[in-house]
């Protein structure tokens, strides 16, 4: 007897251009991973799409069959929403093409592509598109989500750089989506994640620019204090050319760092500035002139520099555990709170993510996109990141605790590319205003909920019959 599975790869032999990857394959121990370790998934078939015919194909034969059905991109999502057990995995990853239109200043990207994909063609031509801070992250996951990355102060999120979607729906149509076609669509893709179907072109704004001055430091003891309570004064009047990022965490053992240092509970910093050299030196003097700085850098770098430096610092294979939140100010307790968690961080490359929105994107009106809140400026995501798997329990339950801890502080809401996979009841709270415009669009557009996995909108009502 045939099962479901089966019937979907009976579905898509004769047409389906690229590789079906079934369990008893060669390729489908490696082709079934994910960047998160910690999610072990075995799906029943991986469809490796060659172009949108494929997706289409692929799409009509999972919602025949009702199998549930993943859709995988760069396979970067925490929660692991990009394989399943035993359905269908739709695999964007030959799908990865950038064209750039340099004298119009814009590029289209195809649905699979990583971030590499996009900054290498666009920096070809001295132009840049905003996105997120590791090359290897998928552009298909992140854009949707929003985007926030080194650029989001200066030219805002990377969905609000977005001009138009074109995806397959779940009834295997094609459909565009921009400001004057389907714009309720449009809106809700902006921020809305993989609710709506697949997208399978990017049609994006860019700007110039090829090089960065950056600076990193640690702060150690007090100085963790004094310099995070300057950050908190010093960013909501900081010019848009600033992205300063704070990391609280133990300071790593490598050779570019003092050894008496070493392991020691730090906000390390991390300083970028976009504009004039001149201006951006004095900013970073300032920051300097605040406690005593340890393996102190500053360099003027490319761009494609910046955007890569830290993919060996997130390596896939490794287990990984966040849960993020808001923040409409920094009190002195929730400092001390985050402070205090450190000595009991588990595993040298966990750690408290601290960014400050604001800029760009600080000033696109909620109603505009469907991405969350922009009103509570600073971002935090706590992020375990561990080998063994026998570290688990520790590394899960460090995060759970700080973010309880914290919880009471935080304005609701949530970026929904940062939520862990036990978060679904969040997902109303990362939209909260624009959740019942999100529901509207879902049920218009993915009536039987056939892209669940996902930061998932459900649908309004029973599934229509049929
Ligand atoms: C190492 C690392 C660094 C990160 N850095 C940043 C950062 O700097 N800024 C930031 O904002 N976020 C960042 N993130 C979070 C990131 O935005 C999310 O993990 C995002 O989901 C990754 O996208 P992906 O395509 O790789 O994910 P996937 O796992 O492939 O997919 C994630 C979700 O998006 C959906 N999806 C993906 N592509 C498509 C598509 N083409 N059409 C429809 N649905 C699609 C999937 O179905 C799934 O629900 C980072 C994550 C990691 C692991």
């Amino acid at each position: 007897m045939s099962t479901p599975i089966g019937e979907v790869f009976a579905l898509l032999r004769e047409k389906f251009r690229g590789d079906l990857v079934r369990p008893a394959d060669p390729e489908y121990a490696d082709a079934r991973k994910i960047w998160n370790a910690m999610v072990e998934r075995r799906p029943g078939l991986i469809a490796r799409c060659n172009d949108v015919a494929d997706v289409q194909l692929a799409v009509r034969a999972g919602a025949a069959t009702g199998v549930l059905t993943a859709v995988r991109c760069g396979g970067h999502s925490l929660a692991g929403f990009s394989t399943c057990d035993g359905g269908l995995v739709i695999d964007l990853s030959r799908m990865r093409e950038a064209t750039v239109d340099a004298p119009a200043r814009r590029a289209r990207f195809s649905g699979g592509s990583m971030l590499g994909t996009v900054d290498t063609a666009t920096q070809k031509a001295g132009l840049v598109f905003p996105s997120g801070v590791v090359s290897h992250t998928g552009a298909g996951g992140l854009v949707l989500g929003g985007g926030t990355g080194w650029l989001t102060r200066k030219f805002g999120l990377s969905c609000d750089n977005v001009e138009g979607f074109t995806l397959v729906t779940a009834d295997g149509s094609i459909v565009r989506a921009g400001s004057r076609e389907n714009s309720d669509l449009f809106w809700a893709l902006r921020g809305g994640g993989g609710n709506f179907g697949v997208v399978t072109e990017f049609e994006v704004r860019l700007h110039p620019l090829t090089s960065v001055l950056l600076a990193t430091s640690y702060c150690i003891g007090d100085d963790i204090f004094r310099i995070l309570g300057d950050w908190r004064e010093y960013m909501p009047g900081a010019p848009d050319a600033l992205k300063w990022n704070i990391s609280l965490r133990l300071v790593p053992s490598t050779d570019a760092i003092p050894t008496e240092i070493r392991g020691v509970p730090a906000a390390s910093l991390s300083l970028a500035w976009f504009g004039d050299a001149e201006e951006g030196n004095r900013c970073f003097e300032r920051v300097f002139a605040i406690g005593r700085h340890f393996a102190r850098t500053k360099e003027t770098m490319s761009f494609l520099a910046l955007q890569t430096m830290a993919d060996a610092d997130f390596p896939h294979g490794r287990r990984y555990y966040t849960k993020s939140g808001y923040f409409m100010a920094l009190d002195n307790r929730t400092i001390e709170i985050m402070v205090d968690a450190l000595p009991s961080i588990p595993s040298p490359n966990t750690q408290i993510e601290l960014a400050y929105l604001g800029g760009a994107a600080g000033r696109v009106a909620a109603s505009e996109t469907a991405f969350g809140d922009r009103s509570a400026p600073f971002i935090m995501n706590l992020l375990a990141d561990w080998v063994d798997p026998q570290g688990d329990a520790a590394n899960v339950a460090w995060v759970r605790r700080a973010f309880a801890a914290l919880r009471p502080a935080m304005k609701p809401g949530v970026y929904v590319n940062f939520m862990s996979d036990d978060e679904q009841e969040r997902v109303p709270e990362a939209y909260h205003e624009r959740w019942e415009r999100m529901v509207k669009v879902k049920s218009h557009y993915d009536p039987k909920n056939f892209f669940r996995l996902n930061q998932n909108v459900p649908p309004a009502g029973p599934p229509p019959k049929g």
